[in-house]
């Protein structure tokens, strides 16, 4: 008999990979942060000796939802700027917005309520653009969730950064502080190919490749970004980006609503990662991914919400959902996009787009015990004749009970357990109650 911290038990486990199954009446053991075994629950009973024994008896358990793209902090803007186009949005409300309340306790206080809001969803696993990210790693490191930081690169001045160089000093400053930490790492996170000028987009690329940091980019998000690009430089983004060695295994791109047949081989032949927001895409009136096309072409596609302010939930369920709508509707194809892609895209998806296959994404020996539990007796999960399209089309984002990251019970029957986070609505209205932009 062997020793370990935590045996999970359910009815359902759904592990990804390596079989993409339902598996029924299976455990999780768990030994400090990591899986160590799966199997048939009289097996693991049989061979491990757990310090604790969660029977959960209604109950799907699979691996924690990866969010790929978020401005976390942004929730604090949730419902503040509605029904405009991404330029007008962004220019006449996001923007004046952001620089009228930007500061430490806005990032602060927004990124706690991402955080605690994903968590209860079953993010366990999100990637980051936003100002002032040493603020958002704290954040992070003290509720113990796993996080990429893409620190945001922009050539105007802004409440953190004077110019695209000092961006990418800070930046490089906090992967030096993080480079060792096992739940945050950093990534360039260049804003969009228009938001800098060709010399410095040129810059972060070659940092990137020298430096072996991921890059994160919002890339070709609307018809008019693609159709400016072509009348200013007489390519498109994509096209530049392959010129300057910013395609590869190690970059995300984010958006992509407009790619051609031979944009979408050059982003396969460089295995180029590709983050899907279909909410944001269609709130904005940006168009949509060709996702289908891009997953037959063999390019990793994972799931994003982008910022409350264009979503207006960070619910990966529900993009997964969506994301399945607006590829069967694109396709006028019900068989399109089924269930089990849509957790694969969620979960191994984003993984792998942040290259962090190795580490999370699939309930595996071996991997960080990120997982959650979804509770099949809510009443928008019942009856449940399979459990994939119970968790992608039925309402699992709020029926999700416990979230695990890295071993650590962050959500437990349904509340979150961190002491920063308990009491955030009141903080969060107060907050509002003062700092209220409009
Ligand atoms: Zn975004």
């Amino acid at each position: 008999m062997k020793s370990c911290d935590l045996i999970i038990s359910a009815p359902w486990v759904l592990p990804v990979a390596p079989e993409n199954a339902a598996l029924s009446e299976h455990s999780v053991a768990i030994s400090g942060e990591t899986i160590i075994a799966i199997g048939l629950t009289d097996d693991i009973l049989q061979n491990y000796s757990a310090a604790d024994h969660l029977k959960l008896t209604h109950h799907i358990v699979l691996p924690g939802l990866i969010n790929t793209h978020c401005h976390s902090a942004m929730t604090l803007l949730r419902g503040a700027g509605e029904d405009q186009p991404l330029k007008a949005w962004l220019e006449e409300t996001i923007w004046p917005l952001e620089a009228a309340v930007m500061n430490d306790e806005y990032v602060t206080l927004g990124t706690q309520l991402a955080v605690a809001e994903m968590l209860l969803c079953g993010t366990t696993t999100f990637s980051d653009m936003y100002f002032l990210p040493e603020k958002v790693a704290e954040v992070c490191l003290d509720i113990g969730i796993r996080a990429q930081l893409s620190f945001p690169i922009i050539e105007f001045a802004n409440a953190w950064s004077s110019s695209a160089d000092d961006a990418l000093d800070k930046g490089l400053a906090l992967h030096d502080q993080l480079k060792d930490n096992k739940l945050v790492h950093v990534a360039l996170g260049p804003h969009s190919g228009y938001s800098l000028s060709a010399a410095e987009l040129e810059h972060i690329a070659e940092v990137g490749l020298r430096q072996n940091l991921p890059i994160q980019i919002h890339l070709h998000e609307t018809a008019q970004e693609v159709a400016d690009a072509h009348q200013s430089m007489g390519q498109s983004w994509i096209e530049r980006c392959a010129e300057i060695g910013m395609l590869g295994s190690h970059v995300q791109a984010v958006h992509m609503t407009q790619v051609s047949e031979a944009e979408l081989k050059l982003i396969a032949d460089t295995d180029t990662r590709v983050v899907h927001c279909p909410t944001s895409n269609l709130k904005l009136a940006s168009g949509y991914c060709p996702t289908t096309a891009l997953r037959e072409a063999g390019v990793t596609v994972a799931l994003g919400t982008d910022g409350a302010a264009s979503n207006n939930r960070l619910n990966l369920f529900a993009e997964a959902r969506m994301a399945s709508l607006l590829a069967k509707h694109a396709g006028q194809n019900a068989a399109a996009a089924t269930a089990q892609e849509m957790l694969y895209m969620a979960t191994m998806g984003g993984a792998r787009a942040l290259g962090m296959e190795s580490v999370t994404g699939s309930l595996e020996a071996g991997k960080a015990a990120d997982l959650i539990a979804v509770d099949i007796n809510s009443l928008g999960m019942l009856p449940m004749y399979n459990p994939f399209a119970a968790l992608i089309h039925g309402d699992a984002g709020n029926a999700v009970s416990h979230t695990y990251v890295a071993g650590r019970a962050l959500v437990a029957d349904g509340q979150l357990t961190p002491d920063s986070i308990t009491n955030l609505a009141q903080r969060v209205q107060s907050w509002h109650a003062v700092r209220r932009p409009i």
